[in-house]
């Protein structure tokens, strides 16, 4: 807390840059808000798990320190948003005070363990697996390095193969089970949602209860060592297990479990657990009340009950918690879960106390039956308060919500039905494993950008059988509520599918591809502007104040939305448009944003053929795109065949997954771009450059690129406009150079960078 505390004074007087403050706040789960200056506590809650006077704690501290909301994320945590820089301390240190904390909530470290909600009272589980998720915990937080690893490191365990808290999709995950009547786990690793999301391998089919921390931080010690800390998109453990292989990753696991059991743990594993049989789940009309649309659900123990309480997206006003956990501290076992779809429950409810309760939650307004496809809709948090948001997750799900209720769908009648939301690729709102999965991408049109989502389907959670979602169409974000609503429509019409699952296996998704194509394009801006305002936007959508200090993802992004629209383009056998997309795609790593399609095929040319980065033949590609600019319809009038075109995005395609930390490309032949050094000087800098005017985040792409006409130790100095002086410095200090000063000049600042 003291060191915490310094940091805070030093960053406030502007003693330590904005980047030295993120890499020291960021582990210690406080993020930066979209909304400069305030901030973002995640608190951890191993499983899920927080008591009466906790609740209390986090509640006194959102109204007094933050905007007076509480939000319950995906992985069971809970946030205090919007605190200024001065609350963060007190706010901290109240948490402390109750016994919560909120380190290791961010960063490349050991995120909050995650369990079934109802663990210990399901009928389904194996055993009660919440008690090694706070061993585990208390073990893997007391170590050093467990804040320090290439990337995040996320851990879940299931009570059962149903793998309700997504073991199968976690960098690790233990899903219970017992062999010969021990308890123990199976557990799988490399898997992950996200931009590339995987199933996890089987690492070990059976393992004892006692040896879950060796497990755990046997893969800990295999990532720290071998992960990617070079390029933070291919840094997590999946990608590790598919650059070096399952097997191999195995054999590097096996030395550090052979090392571990040699070693001094300090790790003390939970008494076993009492084995019940599980029972049979009919038998307690179990799965369907879990997933129906009641309040109760039944717990494996005879006369009790869990108490759901469904909150719209994870929220909940800090005075109503407060109130709340004045009523749990009478009922159950006095505290309440979270659950990775963003609700409440309380449970160990004996049957006798249930309209008591139920009162209780009504004064308060909370509880009561809801539609499962409401209560369970799941939106992260967006580019409301996302850094690195594309779409307004959250105003979408606000909008199916208002959509689905008046559009005649017999909610109730879809049972378990989930939507998932992500407001980008990253897929916190764990979009990847649903049944309908939505993501936020941008898309240009004509020279704008419009809110799009992509939609998938089909993605299952069950250990063995975990299966991603598929991605079906990319629809305008204003026409997701009405396509789904007839999708789904559709789908309550096609009664002869026993499920969901059926359905789409059975010509659903085909339904949806067909579908989609009345939803999939907007019209010209001067003719709609609704389509170009994202759901609850105020002003038009753009990228403008996503990723400051994150520059590096905004371009990775801007290059795949135009890999994509190549593809997409040449599926459409649109092979004009290819082939330009294809020429813009990687011209922002040169510091290019080319107006028009001549530019991106002069600018293509100049920056790709002429330095040798493609070989010549693909000269002649270019120059039949150039040569059909002037006819009226260039997708036909383009002389070239589907396969010259593939090639072309295709190389250019190999020419991203090539390129390295700092934008360059390897040449034809294997050699790097020349230098190209320019003599402009100023002040005593070795290099000059003005990039006023120059938006984020080609700004930044444009230093990294002066950068590279220098050598170690040399001086840059570039002048930028407000914007930029946010987003670079902070960018730059991330790649290891050094911010020498940022200092206002009149209407635009000036830095000096000395290349590390
Ligand atoms: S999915 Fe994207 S927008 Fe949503 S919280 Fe994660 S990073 Fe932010």
């Amino acid at each position: 807390m003291e060191s915490l505390g310094r940091m805070i004074e030093q960053f406030a007087r502007g003693d330590i840059t904005a980047g030295r403050f993120r890499a020291y706040r960021v582990p210690q789960g406080i993020y930066e808000q979209r909304e400069s200056g305030k901030y973002m506590l995640r608190v951890r809650l191993p499983a899920g798990i927080i008591l009466a006077h906790q609740m209390r704690a986090v509640a006194e501290v959102s109204s007094k320190y933050g905007n007076g909301t509480l939000h319950v994320t995906t992985r069971q945590d809970i946030q205090v948003h919007r605190v200024s820089l001065e609350g963060i301390y007190p706010a901290l240190y109240y948490l402390f005070q109750a016994g919560l904390s909120t380190k290791g909530g961010g960063g490349n470290t050991v995120r909050n363990i995650t369990s079934c909600f109802d663990a210990g009272v399901c009928a389904r589980e194996a055993f009660d697996v919440s008690p090694h998720v706070l061993a585990l915990t208390e073990a893997l937080l007391a170590d050093p390095l467990s804040y320090e690893l290439p990337r995040k490191y996320k851990i879940s365990f299931s009570g059962c193969s149903q793998d309700c808290a997504s073991a199968t999709v976690s960098d690790v995950g233990f899903i219970a089970k017992t062999r010969d009547g021990r308890p123990g786990f199976s557990v799988w690793a490399g898997g992950g949602m996200g931009a590339n999301s995987r199933v996890g391998n089987l690492l070990e089919e059976f393992i004892p209860i006692f040896e879950v921390w060796q497990v755990a931080e046997g893969v800990k010690r295999v990532f720290d060592k071998h992960g990617n800390r070079k390029n933070k998109n291919k840094a997590r453990l999946r990608f590790l297990v598919d650059k070096i292989g399952h097997k191999q990753f195995r054999k590097l696991y096996e030395e550090e479990i052979k090392n571990l059991r040699e070693e001094p743990s300090g790790f003390t594993a939970p008494p076993a657990p009492t084995i019940d049989s599980p029972q049979p789940a009919d038998s307690l009309n179990f799965q369907s009340e879990r997933n129906g649309n009641g309040m109760l659900i039944p717990q494996k123990q005879p006369g009790y009950f869990m108490v759901q309480i469904p909150l719209i997206l994870g929220d909940i006003e800090a005075p109503v918690f407060q109130a709340l956990a004045e009523i749990i501290e009478h009922y159950g076992e006095r505290c309440l879960h979270t659950t990775q779809q963003q609700n409440l429950v309380v449970r160990w409810i004996a049957e006798s106390d249930l309209p008591a309760l139920k009162q209780q939650l009504g004064r308060l307004n909370l509880g009561g039956a809801k539609p499962a496809i409401l209560r369970d809709m799941v939106a992260c948090a967006g580019a409301s308060t996302c850094r690195l948001g594309i779409c307004l997750s959250r105003g979408l799900a606000q909008a199916l919500i208002e959509a689905f209720s008046g559009s005649g769908l017999d909610l109730a009648g879809l049972g378990n039905l989930k939507i998932n939301i992500s407001g980008c690729p990253n897929a916190c709102g764990r979009h990847p494993v649903s049944q309908i999965g939505l993501f936020g991408v941008a898309r240009r049109v004509e020279q704008r950008l419009v809110p799009y989502y992509t939609l998938q389907l089909g993605g299952k959670l069950e250990e063995g059988s975990t299966r991603l979602a598929g991605s079906v169409c990319t629809i305008a974000s204003k026409n997701v509520p009405v396509f789904l609503s007839t999708f789904l429509q559709e789908f309550q019409r096609s009664d002869q599918h026993p499920d969901f699952e059926a359905f789409l296996d059975n010509g659903g998704k085909k339904l949806a591809e067909e579908l989609a194509k009345n939803y999939s394009t907007v019209p010209a801006f001067y003719k709609d502007k609704n389509f170009y305002f994202d759901w609850g936007a105020e002003v038009a959508f753009s990228l403008a104040g996503r990723g400051p200090g994150e520059c590096g993802a905004g371009v990775f992004d801007l290059i795949e939305m135009d890999l994509v629209g190549a593809a997409e383009a040449l599926k459409d056998n649109r092979l004009f448009t290819a082939v330009s997309l294809a020429a813009r795609a990687l011209l922002v790593t040169r510091g290019e944003q080319p107006s028009d399609d001549m530019q991106s095929l002069a600018l293509f040319k100049k920056y790709f053929l002429q330095e040798g980065l493609l070989e010549q033949k693909y000269e002649e590609v270019i120059d039949a795109a150039i040569g059909s600019l002037a006819a009226s319809d260039r997708e036909t009038s383009i002389p070239l065949t589907v396969e010259e075109v593939t090639s072309l995005v295709k190389r250019v395609d190999d020419l991203h997954q090539n390129m390295d930390d700092s934008l360059r490309f390897p040449q034809v032949g294997g050699k790097e771009i020349n230098d190209i050094r320019e003599s402009a000087q100023l002040n005593s800098a070795d290099l000059s450059k003005d990039f006023r005017g120059v938006v984020c985040p080609l700004n930044f792409v444009k230093v990294k690129l002066a950068l590279d006409q220098l050598k170690s130790g040399q001086t840059l100095l570039v002048l930028l406009d407000e914007q930029g002086a946010d987003n670079v410095p902070s960018s730059v200090e991330k790649e290891g150079h050094k911010v020498l000063s940022l200092t206002r000049g009149n209407g635009y600042w000036q830095l000096i960078i000395r290349k590390a």
